[in-house]
């Protein structure tokens, strides 16, 4: 199996990436709006099919990227059935399965921080998903969003830290940084939940929290209620539409050497080449058109650089093609991509050359 933990941090939440290896079938459990460029680019770079996001609850921290992704990906819009929400594609009950490839999660409504809170654990009980239910020495708040603290106390309790001992939790959040914890673990050290602590003890704790409430609530829970559908198209996030780009999960946009070579043909964009001198003039030579400007001079020299053009970074693998876009980026550039596998890939992919020593004409 595939497994990926990825995190947002103005909101210090968890997303969850299960794929299952055998047949690339995948899902994402709690998805971020803001993070839905990255997480495509992370399925695609490992050869995974999104089918499906699942929501553990109704969150008040942050938009999901379920709709979204669902946009671009495709991906069915799975959450519960007490969650109260619109867009969803199947609704989830206790007791249910979720199939991906030749793996599935089994469904267990925890609620008590939410009416709709679902855990998700996997077929083999080795690893537990539990939203904002139990956190890592923690558990999530009872005091909004039809919150409970007897609920809560009976969810974890049955639920949960009724698992295997060994059984792994991964929480929908972490504040410190943690990462995950155990079924033991929570047992023995949870100061809220775990040890000797009582209904009643766990109640006295929940209701003396006395947290502010989260600073998106009131565009959150809205927003989360659509699945993340944006009130108007003017809200989705801008794709570059100057060349067919795609993001890598590094960070960076990139060309293909066809797209690149159909740019040059049209005569839109600008070419800068960022190796050294003897670089451009040997080896693999150099793109047609292309300006030398290397690396350690691009900051110094980016005023020679166009503003009304996009700009094609090239190297000789597209390592540092890939920091001249970040360098240029904070210099202000916004039409940027790296060239995908730098001059090796275009003298692979037999794009045509000038200048390079060994193949230039007698
Ligand atoms: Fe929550």
């Amino acid at each position: 199996m595939v497994f990926r933990q990825l995190f947002d941090a103005p909101s210090s939440t968890y997303t969850y990436l299960l794929g299952d290896a055998v047949t690339g079938e995948a899902v994402l459990i709690d998805p971020v709006y803001e993070h839905v460029r990255r997480d495509a680019a992370l399925l695609r770079e490992l050869g995974l099919r999104l089918i499906a996001t699942l929501e553990t609850h109704v969150h008040a921290d942050h938009v999901t990227g379920a709709w979204l992704l669902k946009q671009r990906l495709g991906s069915l819009i799975l959450l519960s059935q007490a969650a109260g929400v619109h867009e969803a594609d199947r609704l989830l009950a206790h007791g249910d399965r979720v199939a991906f490839g030749t793996r599935c999660l089994q469904v267990r409504a925890t609620p008590g921080h939410t009416d709709g809170c679902l855990t998700y654990v996997m077929d083999d009980e080795r690893m537990a998903f539990t939203g904002d239910a139990l956190l890592i020495r923690g558990c999530g708040r009872t005091d909004f969003q039809q919150g409970s603290a007897g609920q809560l106390y009976r969810s974890v309790q049955q639920q949960i830290l009724s698992l295997s001992p060994d059984c792994l939790l991964y929480p929908a959040h972490d504040y410190r940084g943690l990462t995950v914890t155990s079924v033991a673990e929570e047992r023995r050290y949870n100061p809220r939940l775990g040890g000797d602590a009582s209904l009643a003890d766990f109640e006295g704790y929940m209701t003396n929290l006395g947290l502010p409430h989260p600073k998106l609530m009131q565009i959150a829970v809205p927003a989360n209620l659509r699945c993340g559908r944006p009130e108007s198209e003017a809200a989705l996030p801008q794709e570059p539409t100057w060349a067919p780009l795609s993001f890598s999960f590094g960070g960076v946009w990139e060309i293909q050497p066809t797209a690149l070579a159909e740019r040059l043909a049209a005569g839109d964009v600008q070419v800068i080449d960022v190796r050294e001198p003897s670089e451009f003039s040997d080896g693999f030579g150099h793109i047609r058109g292309a300006r030398l400007v290397p690396l350690p001079e691009l900051v110094a020299r980016s005023g020679e650089i166009a503003r009304d053009r996009p700009v094609v970074a090239v190297c000789r693998s597209g390592a540092r093609s890939a920091q001249a876009l970040v360098l240029l980026q904070k210099a202000g550039f916004n039409e940027l991509a790296n060239l995908a596998g730098g001059m090796l890939r275009w003298h692979a992919e037999a794009f045509p050359v000038e200048g390079a020593a060994h193949w230039r004409s007698p």
